[in-house]
């Protein structure tokens, strides 16, 4: 970037910034949503299995509860900043506002790597990082997750650690617990339908049938497999998948005429989502560098894998006849880029909209949670495609009233609730 260190929070603030100008926000509203209300730094000494005392940092972050408890994920990483913690949960404030569901944005995080600690060690950190936390997050005040290198089984420390300390059952202290012991169904679906729900809804709008629709997706891990599945579903063909090959410290793009068979791939891919080119080859699928998944002449593009893949130097690759670009991860176009799909009227469906499944699905595992009554999946799955699609019609319709960018019809909805949740409180 310019050798100009990238910083997510000062993005975060650019973008918010963008929105109060549109809304016209007053001074007062604008100073209180641009930093988070509450930050936590802590430290969180563990009795390493060499009988040493290590010392991990940590924190959370509480961007905004005025529309309800704080929602986000915790992550453990060797490089994990503040400021990126900043930037996540002041998006999260935005997702579950676009979405609709009664939470605000946070986040939380420990500077460590869980591939060089035991599980004993990080069966530590988690209960010290709740130990730490104890006063500050709960089912009514902030609602933790699994994030970058977290999961399940952390969930589950941290939630009896948490009990430990209460004497009680508080199973909505925290979500993506493991499915019979507090979890929900239907979360691992949730993010990859979630994304396909609002292209349907899209195909709608543009008066395409889904059935007549092609599609390219980057990424083969848990978004872009449920993502291709229910795509496949409603009609479509997906014509190529690209995905991170570990030993080559390369991506590849694989295509096969007629479009991809989810369950073949499936069976030669890796708990990473990483597909063995080589196996790939024997069952017919040609291999491509990484990058040429942009350029298939699809009708859809679902950038599934990581942050910043299309770009000012990657947009103008576009197959010529895309016509709609779903986000299914988080922050994978430039601003740049926005510039040129705008350019081209392609629809876009912002990430914080398109993703925003994963966490509509956990506010309903912390809603089963907290009443101890679990849902079927089918009733999760239905209960999510009412808010994604209800959430999408939302933001296109101001989209086409006012004349704007999808992303920038997203933050302003976004932004407006949780604004007037803030005055109507008295904050502001
Ligand atoms: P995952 O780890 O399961 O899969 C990631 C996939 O991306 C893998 O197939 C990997 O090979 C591929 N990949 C990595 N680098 C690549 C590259 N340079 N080129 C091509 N492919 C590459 O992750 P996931 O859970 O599917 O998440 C994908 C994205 O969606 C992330 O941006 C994540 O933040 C976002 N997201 C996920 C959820 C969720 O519920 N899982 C919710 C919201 C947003």
């Amino acid at each position: 970037m310019n050798g100009k260190a990238f910083n997510p929070f000062e993005m975060a603030q650019a973008q918010f910034d963008k929105a109060a100008d549109f809304l016209a926000l007053d001074e007062g509203t604008r100073e209180l949503l641009r930093v988070p209300l509450r930050e936590y730094h802590f430290s969180i000494p563990v009795r390493m299995d060499s009988g040493k005392i290590k010392v991990f940092p940590g924190f959370r972050v509480q961007h905004n509860d005025a529309r309800g408890p704080g929602k986000g994920g915790i992550r453990f990483h060797p490089h994990e900043t503040i400021d990126t913690v900043r930037a996540l949960s002041m998006w999260m404030t935005w997702k579950c506002s676009v979405v609709d569901i009664p939470l605000g944005g946070s986040k939380g995080g420990v500077i460590c790597d869980p591939h060089n600690l035991s599980a004993h060690e990080q069966e530590q950190i988690c209960r010290g990082w709740v130990r730490q936390m104890a006063k500050n997050v709960g089912p009514l005040s902030d609602v933790p997750a699994p994030d970058v290198m977290t999961n399940a089984q952390h969930m589950l420390w941290m939630l009896d650690e948490f009990e430990v300390i209460h004497g009680q059952r508080l199973p909505g202290l925290i979500t993506g617990k493991p499915v019979g012991m507090g979890g929900s169904l239907g979360r691992t679906e949730a993010t990859g339908y979630g994304v396909v729900y609002t292209v349907r809804e899209a195909l709608r709008e543009l008066g395409i049938r889904p059935e007549n629709t092609t599609a390219s997706v980057q990424g083969f891990g848990n978004v872009a497999q449920y993502a291709i599945r229910l795509f496949q579903q409603i009609g479509g063909k997906v014509l190529c998948v690209s995905c991170w090959d570990q030993a080559d410290q390369t991506s590849y793009a694989y295509t096969k005429p007629g479009g991809i068979d989810v369950d073949a791939l499936l069976g030669i891919t890796d708990r990473f989502g990483g597909i063995d080119k080589n196996k790939a080859r024997d069952i017919g699928y040609s291999v491509l560098p990484g990058e040429k998944w942009i350029e298939q002449d699809v009708d859809i593009l679902f950038p599934a894998a990581i942050e910043n893949q299309i770009t000012a130097e990657t947009a103008p690759r576009m197959g010529r006849n895309v016509k709609i670009i779903a986000e299914g991860a988080n922050g994978p176009t430039t601003p740049e880029a926005d510039a040129i799909i705008g350019q081209r009227g392609i629809f876009v469906i912002p990430d914080f909209l398109a993703n925003a499944g994963g966490v509509t699905c956990s506010y309903f595992e912390q809603v089963q949670s907290n009443s101890n009554y679990y849902w079927e999946k089918d009733e999760v799955l239905g209960k999510l495609d009412l808010k994604m699609t209800a959430a999408f019609i939302a933001v296109s319709e101001l989209a086409r009233k006012r004349k704007i960018y999808m992303r920038d019809a997203a933050y302003i909805i976004a932004v407006s609730r949780v604004a007037q949740a803030c005055k109507d409180r008295g904050w502001v």
